[in-house]
């Protein structure tokens, strides 16, 4: 029988949803105030990778992740997504000599990069240190583009552009939500609304712990290319896109710099021009996201009760098109992969 399926918000994890799970048949409702992206995916770094902050089960998440983008590209090249790779001359005081020693047993392909291959990677950047590590299989993506480019490409997919306001009950069972334009009811019903997530689910008695720290960004004009990578360097990471822009962060996971915008992008760009041999770059502007963070930091996935599936994570850019595949995989088949098993909603509830 046909199941009829409910997301709430449209950002990269609630549109690579709909991608997925209209392809196996089932009816989509994708919900939507905004068509822009979403607070996270609209002002997202976009670096694709499985190195930070990782307990083996979220690095075999994420790995998982790194391959289903280049599973999912060949349907879809209109993706922003560019297997570029990622330097790291520094890494916001995690060792680089323990990054290598705890990712490259589980398989990861750190490789030492010297002084002189550093310069041929990146003949722009001014510090150039000792030795660095190289990663040739991460990559980067405009999450909003990507998000609009899955929702171009969802079949039996209705984009609805409403908001919920709660969820529907009945009994034991979340039979859709409450909307600003009517009830709309559903088989199984999706939340991945981000940051929001956490109000929604609380209308069912949920618990979705979320701590949602902003994450400032600068943007300059579209330049000559300068830089080839994503790098990590000194109390920065940039990276270039297709466009010629430069986009630089300071932290990756709310830090001081994203207190005061301004005074933060002032720095930021600062930070960018010392690190760059170049006069062209410029200024263009800042984007503050907010980026909906798990209290133990680890993706929420699953379903807590009947008829409700909730994917609200970090490092979501990394972890859309791995997800939307887990997830439909299981709504099809009942069938839950053991990758999730870390991740269910379940162990917050007390
Ligand atoms: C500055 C910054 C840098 C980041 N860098 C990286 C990175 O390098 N790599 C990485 O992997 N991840 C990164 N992330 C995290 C990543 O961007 C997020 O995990 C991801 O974008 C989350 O996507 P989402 O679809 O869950 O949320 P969102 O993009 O926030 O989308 C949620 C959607 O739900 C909609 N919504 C909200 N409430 C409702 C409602 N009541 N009804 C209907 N719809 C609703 C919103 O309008 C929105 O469109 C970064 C985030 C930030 C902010």
């Amino acid at each position: 029988m046909t199941q009829n399926i409910l997301i709430i918000g449209a950002g990269i994890i609630g549109s690579a949803l709909a991608y997925r799970i209209g392809q196996s048949g089932c009816t989509v409702s994708l919900l939507d105030p905004s068509e822009v992206g979403g607070a996270a995916s609209s002002a997202s770094f976009g670096w694709i990778n499985a190195s930070y902050e990782n307990p083996k089960p979220y690095y075999s998440l994420r790995r998982y992740a790194m391959d289903a983008w280049n599973r999912i590209t060949p349907d879809l090249p209109n993706l922003p997504y560019n297997m570029n790779g990622t330097l790291y001359a520094d890494y916001y005081g995690v060792s680089l000599d323990t990054l290598h020693a705890e990712h490259t047993p589980w398989g990861y392909p750190f490789e030492w990069v010297t002084h002189d291959q550093i310069t041929i990677l990146e003949p722009k950047l001014t510090k150039v240190p000792k030795h660095a590590l190289y990663c040739e299989i991460e990559a980067q993506v405009i999450p909003d583009m990507a998000a609009k480019v899955f929702r171009q490409h969802a079949q039996n997919t209705t984009f609805i552009k409403t908001s919920a306001t709660g969820l529907l009950t009945k009994g034991e069972t979340i039979i859709g939500a409450n909307t600003n334009d009517g009830p709309i009811y559903a088989d199984i019903t999706i939340l991945a609304a981000g940051t929001h997530s956490q109000a929604l689910a609380a209308t069912a008695e949920i618990p979705v712990p979320l701590h949602t720290p902003a994450g400032l960004l600068i943007h300059t004009k579209p330049t000559t290319p300068l830089i080839s990578h994503t790098i990590l360097t000194d109390g920065l990471h940039m990276q270039q896109r297709a466009d010629g822009t430069v986009t630089a962060g300071g932290d990756f996971g709310g830090g001081s710099i994203n207190e005061n915008p301004n005074l933060g992008s002032n720095e930021l760009f600062s930070r960018l021009q010392e690190a760059l041999d170049s006069n062209e770059l410029e200024f263009s502007h800042h984007t503050l996201g907010i980026r909906p963070t798990p209290s133990d930091g680890m993706p929420i996935v699953g379903s807590p009760k009947n008829g409700l599936y909730v994917t609200v994570m970090h490092s979501g850019a990394t972890l859309a098109p791995g997800i939307a595949e887990l997830v439909a995989a299981e709504i099809e088949t009942g069938h839950r992969d053991a990758l999730l098993d870390t991740f269910h909603p379940d162990r917050f509830i007390s």
